[in-house]
């Protein structure tokens, strides 16, 4: 039976980009999203499951790996990418944006792993989570998001250190800024950023690996301060 993928925010910038390196890979693929219009737009040009949901609500976790076990009975590839950043410096942050931040990038992924970790032990399972390069370095009005991105790393290690004896292997991708909408704030020309295709290609690569190794943390840097 062909391999099967999750990708949460699999409708926009590099989870988009990594679902369609998958299914170029023959994966059978289901794309979780908050926006219907932009996840079946992209759940249509790749034939893929589309689950539409929320990461920051328990239920709605339980969900997304609910349907996508309902339809593929079998989950090879999970990705964590649904992600929110919003700025702001520790003595500015309205607690709400603080709590937002969390919920999605750290708490969504825990509670998507969770749910799937029954499929994902019978399938000895890769686990991505695009971290960010803001959980290794400190940046002024990044708080927030560097320590959700941070735990996001812890987490991945978690994840090998509990799950190794599974079969089960997990990847932090730690990007500079990349070429996607969360990073057009930035107002840098494309050819000045990461593309999402890069991302795509690291786990490519991780799929390529015989199963006892493990790379549990990729670092890309974007050249240029
Ligand atoms: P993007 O805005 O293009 O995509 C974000 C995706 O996350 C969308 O599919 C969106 O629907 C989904 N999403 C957001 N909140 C959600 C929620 N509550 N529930 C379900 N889905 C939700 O941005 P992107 O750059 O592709 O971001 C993907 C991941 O990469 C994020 O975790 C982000 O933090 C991380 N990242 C981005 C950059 C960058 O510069 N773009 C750099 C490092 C890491």
């Amino acid at each position: 039976m062909a391999k099967a993928a999750l990708v949460t925010g699999g409708s926009s910038g590099i989870g988009l980009a990594i679902a369609r390196m998958l299914r170029s890979e023959g994966c059978g693929l289901t794309l979780a999203a908050r926006n219907r219009e932009r996840l079946e737009g992209a759940a249509g040009e790749l034939d893929a499951h589309a689950v539409v949901a929320d990461v920051a609500k328990e239920d709605d976790c339980k969900r997304i790996v609910a349907e996508h076990g309902a339809r593929f009975d079998r989950l090879d590839v999970l990705v964590n990418s649904a992600g929110v950043g919003a700025g702001a410096r520790i003595e500015d942050i309205e607690t709400k944006h603080w709590d937002l931040q969390l919920d999605v990038n750290l708490r969504g992924a825990f509670l998507v792993t969770r749910f799937a970790l029954p499929l994902l032990k019978q399938s000895h399972g890769l686990v991505v989570n695009i971290s960010s390069i803001a959980g290794e370095i400190a940046a002024p009005g990044l708080s927030a998001y560097g320590a959700a991105k941070a735990g996001l790393i812890s987490l991945t290690r978690s994840l090998n250190a509990e799950h190794a004896d599974d079969g089960i292997r997990a990847t932090a991708i730690c990007p500079g800024f990349v070429d996607t909408p969360m990073a057009a704030w930035t107002g840098m020309a494309s050819e000045e950023m990461i593309q999402p295709d890069d991302c795509a290609e690291v786990v490519r690569l991780l799929l390529r690996l015989s199963p006892r190794a493990r790379i549990p943390q990729v670092v890309v840097e974007r050249l240029g301060s």
